[in-house]
């Protein structure tokens, strides 16, 4: 079975639809990128990177990753112990 997502806000390169790119990801684990309204398809990099990309889904990734730090480190006041 195949999972294919749509991509907010992702241009097509080859029509210039927005909103038309979906990703799949193959029997080999690769993923591709495909345009529904024009058929285009296209193997992508490693770094996932689209045209259209959102800047927000990456902050909230480092969001993430600094809410996870702050848990480890997480302060304690020693005065309160007796
Ligand atoms: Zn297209």
């Amino acid at each position: 079975m195949k999972n294919k997502r749509f991509i907010a806000g992702a241009v097509c390169p080859a029509c210039g639809t927005m909103d038309s790119i979906r990703i799949f990801r193959s029997e080999t684990q690769r993923d591709y990128r495909e345009c529904v309204d024009c058929g285009f398809t296209d193997a992508m990099e490693d770094d996932l990177r689209l045209e259209g990309d959102l800047p927000e889904a990456r902050i909230a990734r480092e969001e993430s990753v600094l809410e996870k730090n702050t848990d480890v480190i997480r302060f304690v006041d020693i005065t309160d112990q007796h």
